[in-house]
């Protein structure tokens, strides 16, 4: 969608279904379009540039777009731009970097990063209800993105002191995921997040690292079940069949991912990162979205979010060398 006016009746269209929202006063389709109307004349643009999707309410008088209260606001980007990159973020298996937005878009790197910083955050979905409320299958497995050699090897070691963990839950049934980057893997910080995103119906499924084991005993899921990936065993038979294969797949696409374009990554980014990636996860085809419906999700979890602008050069940059 390369047309200004033309993005902005699809967006307003999307997101104001009972008419335009005053973000000033709050009232609903008590506004009109204002068309015609120009910025103030630069040296660049010495008759002003027209500015598009503009509205005035009749209750307090004030102006307004659609940017206003979203992500969208603070950037003098075009929202043609912002559509296009959205839909190349969703639409991307991998990922889409920074540096490839910068490409394709032909936007400075400067708003490139900025875009994609602000478009992952809006990715970042809110809380979901308890994993497997209905009583399924839950599969939990983790994964360290560390420092420095033998972070892969750490992975049945309890505690550990490896920067980053990535645990990672998979709803057997619905096929959806959801990461959260852990300090440490004691059993202190483990329990409590399980409880607190699974529902007590769940039987959950591990391998058979020693954080795990005090799953059962805590007695707060239906069950809990693991295999003995270390012996081999990585299928167990029986009803419902106890392996973690789901969570691994989700694992090999991810790291194929994170491989490629995240070279440098602090934790923060990483928690970015891991949100995206279940997004685009849990909005597969598979489970019957495309990319347009992926894309639409996108910007209605858009709405309301407004972040502070943080530069590239203020990336905490740690290494990470994946095992
Ligand atoms: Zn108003």
């Amino acid at each position: 969608m390369h047309d200004e006016a033309a993005a902005f009746e699809h967006v307003e269209g999307m997101i104001w279904a009972d008419g335009p929202v005053c973000p000033h006063c709050g009232v609903v389709d008590k506004a009109y379009r204002l068309t015609g109307v120009r910025t103030k004349p630069s040296k660049k643009n010495p008759e002003g540039k027209v500015r598009h999707g503009l509205w005035k309410c009749r209750e307090c008088r004030k102006q307004f777009t659609l940017r206003k209260g979203t992500i969208f606001e603070e950037s003098h980007l075009p929202l043609h731009l912002w559509l296009q990159a959205i839909h190349l973020m969703v639409s991307s298996k991998k990922d889409i970097s920074s540096h490839q937005l910068h490409r394709v878009l032909g936007i400075t790197y400067k708003s490139a990063w900025f875009l994609t910083y602000r478009i992952r955050e809006c990715m970042r979905g809110g809380e979901l209800a308890g994993f497997c409320s209905d009583g399924g299958s839950v599969e939990v497995d983790e994964t360290f993105i560390g420092k420095g050699p033998g972070a892969k090897k750490a992975k049945t070691v309890c505690g550990g002191s490896h920067k980053m963990k990535l645990l990672t839950l998979v709803d057997r049934d619905t096929k959806c995921a959801k990461g959260i980057v852990m300090d440490d893997s004691k059993k202190s910080t483990l329990i409590p997040i399980l409880q607190k995103n699974i529902a007590q119906e769940a039987y959950v499924m591990t391998d058979e690292a020693c954080q795990y084991q005090g799953i059962g005993a805590c007695k707060v899921f239906e069950a809990h079940d693991w295999t003995n990936r270390s012996a081999g065993e990585y299928v167990r038979r029986v009803y419902p069949e106890v392996h973690t294969n789901t969570v691994e797949g989700f694992y090999s696409i991810f790291m194929r991912g994170m491989k490629g374009f995240y070279q440098h990554c602090g934790k923060q980014p990483l928690r970015c990162y891991a949100a995206e990636f279940d997004f685009r996860y849990n909005l597969r085809v598979a489970n019957g979205l495309d990319d347009v419906e992926r894309g639409s999700a996108a910007l209605r979890s858009a709405v309301g979010k407004r972040l502070t602008y943080r530069r590239p050069n203020q990336e905490a940059a740690t290494t990470v060398i994946l095992g």
